[in-house]
């Protein structure tokens, strides 16, 4: 049975150096926060994480608030629906669910009033799966280089979701599929937007050591942290 006590600052710094002992140099552990109380926030920063990711901007912002914008790093990974750009482009350093054209020329102009400049993963479907958004590969080649001239954002790689239900072997291709797919979109950049296309959004707790092996260098990892979501989850 989980405890609230199972879940207290020892078991998540055990989980996190856990995480960290099997994850190769230059991969970054990303804490998913959402529906974990501010507490829970607080444990895993204590413990030395300063990266969190969330996907209900209501929810994130007064975490945010409290905990501080200088020493974290603070990721957006829900749907992002396009009244919601202005808070999210004040609030958050990176977006990983970017799935529309209409969304980057949003970002991109809302940013520059804002005098912001947000590190944006580029969302892609590489299979059919009615339960999640993300761009059709075949739209990511033809949008990406007019994307990656827009002034107010940086274009930093792909963010996928392997569907539930695939078995060890289909999610190892499918995040190999994005892994070929990001070298694919990168060399139709210059070198300046090339160099920056440097980031594989993949792996949840569930399948994040596919993913890692496949070249992922962002995990998006929540109840293999925190355990289970307390709060209403919204995905
Ligand atoms: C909730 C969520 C995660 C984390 O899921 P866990 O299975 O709890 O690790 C990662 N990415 C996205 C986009 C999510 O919504």
């Amino acid at each position: 049975m989980v405890t609230s006590e199972q879940d207290g600052a020892e078991t998540i710094s055990a989980r996190l150096a856990a995480i960290h002992a099997r994850l190769p140099a230059g991969v970054t552990l990303l804490a998913v926060s959402k529906a974990q109380p501010l507490e829970a926030l607080q444990r895993a920063y204590g413990a030395g994480q300063d990266c969190f990711a969330e996907s209900r901007l209501q929810e994130a912002l007064p975490k945010i608030a409290a905990m501080g914008r200088e020493r974290i790093s603070w990721h957006f990974i829900g749907r992002l629906q396009s009244n919601k750009v202005r808070p999210v482009v004040k609030a958050f350093d990176w977006i990983h669910s970017i799935d529309s054209a209409a969304l980057l020329e949003r970002i991109s102009r809302i940013a520059a009033e804002e005098g912001r400049c947000p590190e944006v993963l580029l969302q892609v479907k590489l299979r059919k799966d009615p339960a999640k958004g993300g761009f059709a590969p075949d739209l990511l080649h033809a949008g990406l280089s007019a994307w990656a001239r827009l002034p107010h954002l940086h274009l930093r790689g792909l963010m996928t979701m392997a569907p539930q239900g695939l078995t060890a072997q289909q999610r190892q291709a499918l995040f190999g599929d994005c892994a070929t797919l990001a070298r694919a979109l990168r060399q139709l950049l210059p070198a300046t937007e090339a160099s920056r296309f440097d980031q594989l959004s993949m792996g949840m707790s569930g399948d994040w050591p596919d993913a890692v092996r496949a070249g992922s260098t962002v995990i998006r990892i929540g109840t293999g942290i925190f355990g289970r979501r307390p709060l209403i989850s919204c995905t």
